[in-house]
C-alpha cells in the first residue's frame, strides 16, 4: 500500500456524492438545457441562503466574479483599488483588467490577512474600493474594514474565493461587502467539476448590474445595455454544486478537526509558527489551507517530499514580483510579503484525510527539526 500523502485529494468527497452526481449529470443532459436554466436559479437561491444574503449570481469563475463586481461598481481607468500584497494574483489581475490600479497593503504576519492598520495610509482621492481577501480561509476583520470603508466612502468587495463557509462575528464571509466574489475552482471549499464562481450581494440594483455583466450586458435577449462578458455558471456545474453544498459544512468541520490535531501535534516545535488566532476567530476558520510559517522552509519541504508527503507554497512568488507586473510596483517596498513568501508552507489537508496521515506529517516535521 502506498504511504504517499497527497497535498489534496477529491476522492473522498467524490465517493460521498457519486450516485447523486451521476444521476444529476444524466438529468441535465436529458433536459437539453445547459445555460441559465432552473438548475442555476436554484443553486443561486441555495447559495444566497447559505451565505446569508439576498442575491447570488452565478458566473464563470472567481476571477470573473471579481472583475464583474468591479465593473458593476463602475470602477475602471484612473481608479485605485486597495488589495493585499500577498494574495493570489487573481485579485490584482481583476483590478488591472478593468483598467484600475491595484494598491498593495502588507499583511499582518500573524493572520496572513491584510493589516487593517495599513489601509488608511494608502487611501487617496482616486481610491474607489477595498478588496479584502480571506486568505487560506480565515476571515479578515470585516467590521473594522466596513467602518473604514464607510468613513472614506469606499466600496468593499470581499474576495471570498478561499473562504466559503467562514464566519465572522456570526455572519458568513461574503455577506459583508457591497459585492462579494466566490470561486468554485475544484479544490476550493465548495468545488465544481471545472470552473465556476458567484457574486453575492444584498443590493437589488447591484445584483441586476452583475446579471447584465455576466451575460453580454443583456437582460432582454438581443438588447445589450453595457459592454459585458460571457461568464455564466452552467447548468451542470450549478446542479453539482447544489449537491455538494449539502455536504459542505460537514467537510469543513472535518478539516477543522484535522487542523486542530495539527495544532496540537506541532505546538512545541519552536521552528514553526502557526497563524496565531484569537480562539473565537479560530472556530470560524474554514481551513481552505493549513499553513505554517517555518525556518528552512525549502529544506523541510524537500525532506517531507522524500518521505512521501506533498506540500505546496501559497504563493512562491508574490504577485507584485511576477513578470506580468514588471515595472509596475516598487520592488522592495513589501518586505513583510517577501518574508512570508520565504516562510509559508501549506501542509496536506482535505476531507477524508485520516488522523494517522496528520500524525505522520506532524511526526516527520518534528523529526526534521529534532536533528538540528
Ligand atoms: C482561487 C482564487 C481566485 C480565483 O478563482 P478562480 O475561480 O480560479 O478564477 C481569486 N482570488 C483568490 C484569493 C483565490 O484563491
Amino acid at each position: 500500500m502506498s504511504t504517499e500523502i497527497p497535498f489534496y485529494s477529491l476522492f473522498h468527497q467524490n465517493e460521498q456524492v457519486k450516485d447523486e452526481v451521476h444521476q444529476i449529470l444524466t438529468n441535465v443532459f436529458d433536459s437539453a438545457w445547459y445555460l441559465l436554466g432552473e438548475r442555476t436559479a436554484i443553486f443561486e437561491q441555495e447559495y444566497a441562503r447559505y451565505i446569508g444574503v439576498k442575491h447570488c449570481i452565478g458566473v464563470g469563475n472567481g476571477l470573473d466574479a471579481l472583475k464583474i463586481s468591479l465593473r458593476a461598481l463602475n470602477i475602471g481607468y484612473g481608479d485605485e483599488v486597495i488589495v493585499p500584497a500577498n494574495t493570489y494574483i487573481a485579485t490584482l489581475m481583476a483590478v488591472s483588467e478593468v483598467g484600475a490600479m491595484p494598491v498593495l497593503v502588507e499583511p499582518d504576519e500573524q493572520t496572513f490577512n491584510l493589516d487593517i492598520h495599513k489601509i488608511e495610509e494608502k487611501v487617496t482621492s482616486k481610491t474607489k474600493a477595498i478588496i479584502p481577501v480571506h486568505l487560506y480561509g480565515l476571515s479578515c476583520e470585516m467590521d473594522e474594514i466596513m467602518r473604514l470603508a464607510s468613513r472614506y466612502q469606499l466600496y468593499v468587495i470581499e474576495d471570498n474565493a478561499q473562504a466559503t463557509g467562514s464566519v465572522f462575528k456570526g455572519k458568513k464571509t461574503g455577506s459583508y461587502g457591497h459585492l462579494n466574489a466566490h470561486s468554485f475552482y475544484p479544490t476550493k471549499n465548495l468545488g465544481a467539476l471545472g470552473d465556476g464562481g458567484a457574486v453575492t450581494t444584498n443590493d437589488d440594483e447591484l445584483a441586476h448590474k452583475v446579471r447584465l455583466f455576466r451575460n453580454y450586458g443583456s437582460s432582454v435577449k438581443y438588447q445589450n445595455e453595457v459592454l459585458g462578458y460571457n461568464s455564466r455558471l452552467d447548468e451542470i456545474q450549478a446542479a453539482v454544486l447544489s449537491i455538494k453544498l449539502k455536504y459542505l459544512d460537514q467537510w469543513i468541520e472535518e478539516k477543522r478537526h484535522l487542523a486542530s490535531f495539527y495544532d496540537e501535534l506541532l505546538k512545541d516545535v519552536k521552528e514553526l509558527e502557526r497563524c496565531t488566532l484569537d480562539s473565537s476567530v479560530r472556530e470560524k476558520h474554514s481551513h481552505h489551507l493549513y499553513v505554517i510559517k517555518c525556518v528552512e522552509r525549502d529544506a523541510l519541504a524537500a525532506y517531507l517530499k522524500l518521505n512521501g508527503i506533498h506540500t505546496l507554497i501559497h504563493y512562491p512568488i508574490p504577485p507584485y514580483q511576477q513578470k506580468a507586473y514588471e515595472g509596475v510596483f516598487n520592488v522592495g517596498a513589501f518586505p513583510l510579503t517577501d518574508r512570508l513568501t520565504n516562510q509559508v508552507l501549506s501542509l496536506p489537508l482535505f476531507p477524508g484525510m485520516t488522523k494517522d496521515q496528520v500524525q505522520k506529517v506532524a511526526s516527520d516535521i518534528v523529526r526534521y527539526y529534532s536533528h538540528k
